[in-house]
């Protein structure tokens, strides 16, 4: 592709602002432009000339179809397709596309997970257009970016939490700046998600019972090589790889995606694409067409995208860094600190509102992000632990300190930079991002959170993120209003952070260390090292009354939450488990036995020759010992399974924590043993060398 082509290419299948410019007549124009700026709701009549605009559009682009594009609570996003043809009077057909068609869809949705929140007789819900982000054509379709409510106002999906987050946060900032005199007509959040993934040959994903139905590996003996060489992150691309990647950013570009890094990752076969940043709630739905992106183009390589946060044990798993910053309409980063960070007020403020936040809420940060996969890489030293803190860097953490000590100014020793480049500027990356086991990183003028999953939809972290930050600006703004002198508010508002949250939430060091979990124990911070232990946190008080209070989700909708949650937690490790005693029982064993059959075989012909075959004895002895207790980890995960606590959501969701996974763990390590004795053409699954190292 030239370099034109690209930049034609981009965005080819998006109806964004500049197409309506084009396409739209003038006050149809503005309408739109002033919906989408201020978030607001289209009348009837715009809503028309701009589904007629759309359709002409879409039906250039070879559309037939619509949908109303959705993300139920599945964390995956749901579409039903209708074309736009309408039948006329001489039995002929047009394509039509009304006003009501675009605002408002009733898919026959009722059997998304609701948490019980519907009664069957009323199980319609509907979607509506969410006008901030952008249609586009795909496929021969055009996707209508949509919330999904039910009839009777709850909220069935990810995207509504998080549009009214997006509206809590400006509200409360907005309070913030106007004490502050600062101008902004909105807050703004932005999000830049950099997403990890493995590429594995389809030929042999398809010979995986587990990769295809669980995503990741559930045997699997460790290769002679893993990722010890380090030579894999930032490597050469292979071929193939490369010429995936680049059918990946064509896409992705088309879809108006700032794609813009691609590289190499730390495990073997692992990869990762970031873009640029942009509004959360576009960035929200970019990474979700992202992912689905990613497993479509590898499949017209003849490739398997693997998203899920551990496919292969003992290599490091996959992550999503969600960076976030907050800012204004006029351009203004909120968390840039300047040159002169100590004296930047609006700056100091806004970092400690965050700083606030994460202590307050760091439960909910923590669930935000706990799901089955995820759980096999918090704490595994590859991502960060399951406890929250704030990495500041050195520097920051001098500037509070001395702004609470009241001075002015840094002494110059702390103020130069020791990277020993003087064109460097103050607050580069190499001095916030040298700590990367920080789970929520200050990276110079954004917080990184490092701990999001890389198959999990973002939606969910960020809104609590905006919320419980949301809530902090209220606070703040409610003292910044009442006070008479607003220098001393401020100076009290900084110190009161640093006395009440900054010895307990910022830590610098190393966070995949054994003395920080005690050290964090010691500063008594949540350390929720599974899913039910995490997701069940998300219905305490304190939780409760965030979420209510912003208007983000009422306490019926978070109850049934908690329980979709809990229930996808368990349901996830049950069909692990029966994918595994299926692979165990149909596959492994039966291909063991086989081969030991061989090998007793040959045994017998040399004694018959009266050949000593010591070690060789020893060898087939081990084979038969090594089947029988498989036969036996076999039967114990079916009783586990058979045994499980139903009593309520949470015990069972425990249940699978504490006494299925590691019935499936002994099963797996006697079936790894087993691999590395019996001959590589007699195993009957393609192993980790065979899907990790020849694409
Ligand atoms: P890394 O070294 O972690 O890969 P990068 O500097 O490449 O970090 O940025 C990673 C992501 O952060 C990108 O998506 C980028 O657009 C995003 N990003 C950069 N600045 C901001 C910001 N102010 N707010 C939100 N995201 C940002
Ligand atoms: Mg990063």
């Amino acid at each position: 592709m030239t370099k034109n082509s690209v930049s034609e290419n981009f965005a080819s299948n998006v109806f964004n602002e500049a197409v309506m410019k084009e396409r739209l007549p003038k006050e149809t124009y503005q309408s739109m432009k002033k919906t989408m700026e201020q978030g607001l709701s289209l009348d009837a009549s715009t809503a028309q000339i701009v589904a007629n605009a759309m359709k002409d559009w879409a039906l250039e682009k070879g559309a037939t179809h619509y949908t109303h594009w959705f993300q139920p609570m599945t964390g995956v996003t749901a579409e039903k397709h209708d074309s736009f043809i309408s039948p006329t009077a001489d039995g002929k057909a047009i394509m039509e596309f009304s006003g009501k068609a675009l605002i408002m869809g009733e898919p026959d949705a009722s059997s998304f997970p609701s948490g019980g929140l519907r009664a069957t007789f009323e199980a319609r819900g509907y979607t509506a257009w969410d006008p901030t982000s952008y249609a586009f054509v795909k496929d021969g379709t055009l996707y209508i970016p949509t919330a999904f409510c039910s009839y009777t106002g709850e909220v069935l999906d990810k995207k509504t939490p998080l549009l009214r987050s997006m509206e809590a946060l400006n509200k409360q900032g907005l309070r913030v700046l106007k004490c502050l005199n600062m101008p902004a007509n909105r807050i703004v959040v932005n999000v830049g998600p950099e997403q990890e993934y493995f590429l594995v040959d389809r030929e042999k994903y398809k010979e995986r019972k587990d990769l295809v139905l669980t995503g990741r590996t559930l045997f699997g003996a460790m290769p002679p090589k893993g990722q010890e060489l380090d030579d894999h992150y930032f490597g050469s691309i292979k071929d193939r790889v490369g010429e995936f990647m680049k059918d990946l950013d064509e896409h992705l570009w088309s879809f108006g995606i700032y794609s813009k890094t691609k590289h190499n990752e730390v495990a073997p076969a692992q990869h990762e694409f970031a873009p640029i940043f942009c509004k959360a709630n576009l960035a929200v739905d970019q990474n979700q067409l992202g992912m689905e992106t990613l497993k479509k183009v590898a499949i017209k390589h003849n490739m398997a995208c693997l998203l899920h946060e551990k496919p292969f044990a003992g290599v490091n798993g996959s992550g999503k860094h969600n960076n976030w910053s907050i800012g204004t309409d006029l351009g203004d980063n909120l968390l840039d600190p300047g040159k002169d960070p100590l004296n930047n007020k609006q700056f100091l403020i806004f970092l400690c509102a965050i700083i606030e936040a994460v202590d307050d809420y760091a439960d909910l940060l923590r669930l935000s992000v706990a799901t089955a996969g995820n759980d096999h890489r918090l704490g595994a030293n590859e991502a960060p632990p399951a406890i929250i803190s704030i990495f500041l860097g050195d520097y920051l953490s001098k500037v509070l300190e001395a702004k609470v000590a009241g001075k002015t100014s840094l002494k110059d020793s702390e103020n130069k930079l020791q990277t020993g480049v003087e064109s460097l500027p103050v607050l580069n990356k190499d001095n916030t991002d040298r700590n990367r086991t920080s789970p929520f990183a200050f990276t110079g003028n954004k917080f990184e959170f490092r701990m999001p999953g890389s198959s999990q939809s973002i939606a969910g972290l960020n809104f609590a993120l905006n919320t419980m930050v949301a809530e902090s600006l209220r606070k703040l703004a409610d003292r910044l209003e009442s006070a008479d002198d607003l220098d001393r508010a401020i100076d009290e508002y900084i110190k009161d952070i640093m006395d009440l949250h900054y010895n307990r939430i910022v830590f610098n060091g190393n966070n995949y260390s054994d003395e920080w979990k005690e050290e964090a124990a010691r500063r008594g911070l949540p350390n929720l090292v599974n899913t039910p232990m995490a997701r069940r946190e998300f219905i305490n008080e304190k939780n409760i009354d965030l979420l209510t209070r912003h208007g983000i989700l009422t306490k019926e909708e978070m109850y049934s939450r908690y329980e979709i949650n809990m229930e996808n937690y368990a349901k996830t490790i049950n069909i692990e488990a029966l994918t595994m005693l299926e692979m165990a029982k149909e596959q492994i064993l039966p291909a063991v036995l086989k081969y030991t059959k061989g090998v007793l075989k040959g045994l017998a012909l040399k004694k018959d020759c009266g050949i000593a075959a010591e070690e060789e004895t020893k060898y087939a002895a081990k084979l038969s010992e090594l089947s029988e207790k498989m036969f036996v980890k076999i039967k114990a995960l079916e009783d586990t399974l058979e045994a499980k606590d139903t009593s309520d959501i949470e015990a069972e969701a425990m249940y699978y924590a504490d006494k299925v996974l590691p019935a499936m763990e002994e099963l797996r390590a006697v079936s790894d043993e087993l691999e590395t004795m019996v001959d590589e053409k007699a195993w009957p699954i393609p192993t980790y060398t065979d899907l990790l190292f020849y694409l």
